[in-house]
């Protein structure tokens, strides 16, 4: 397995590939990400399959059309369809300027469920709290979790937006991200990786 992470979008949002076997699954799809990741991958010979979305806000999600126009599979949670399926809903807090295109779900997740791609079983939790549909993919056997804009390296996420909910996100926190192993690796949609001991002992917000 080899991941690579992409800082893009105009607030910096996180995109990852995780490659195995010259075939890649993308978690999220921030603005002109489909161009740049697969660009990159391109030169290594490494396709996309699978396309996984944390949460629909319009920057996690700007460029996930022109993936779906790519033949790559989509995924996300049932609780954000209305912004895959309307991201303009979002301009009251998007910046200005953008016009995006709504994006096609293939496979809605629930909490709890797991899946197989590329070898990979891949566990989704429901984290919401900072919007009504954020989801995590952990993946057990790589000691790796995607959390979206749950939580962030000393920090967690917004939850003064619409459907946001600080006791609910707190819960998220507590009751699926704190449970998993101490020496997972934790990617967010912001900022740099952590793990799950560090964020239990340090965050200021919450604490274990
Ligand atoms: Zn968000």
């Amino acid at each position: 397995m080899e991941l690579r992470k992409y800082e893009l979008g105009p607030i910096g949002t996180n995109a990852f590939a995780i490659i195995q076997d010259y075939n890649a699954i993308v978690v999220d799809a921030p603005a002109d990400s489909a161009k740049i990741i697969f660009s990159d991958l391109e030169k290594d010979k490494v396709g996309v399959s699978d396309l996984l979305f944390t949460h629909g806000h319009w920057d996690h999600m700007a460029d996930g059309a022109a993936f779906v126009e790519k033949g790559v599979t989509t995924y996300g949670h049932r609780a954000d369809t209305i912004l895959f399926n309307d991201p303009m809903i979002q301009s009251s807090f998007m910046l200005p300027g953008l016009d995006l295109k709504p994006v096609q779900i293939h496979n809605w997740l629930e909490q709890g469920q797991e899946i197989n791609l590329l070898g990979f079983e891949i566990e989704v939790r429901h984290v919401p709290g900072h919007c009504p549909g954020n989801i995590m993919f952990y993946i057990a056997q790589e000691k790796i979790a995607f959390v979206g804009d749950a939580l962030f390296s000393g920090g967690i996420g917004r939850y003064d937006l619409p459907g946001g909910d600080l006791e609910i996100l707190e819960r998220s926190i507590q009751e699926q991200i704190y449970t998993l192993p101490g020496e997972t690796k934790v990617f967010a949609g912001h900022g740099p990786e952590t793990n799950v001991e560090k964020e239990k002992n340090t965050n200021p917000f919450v604490r274990a």
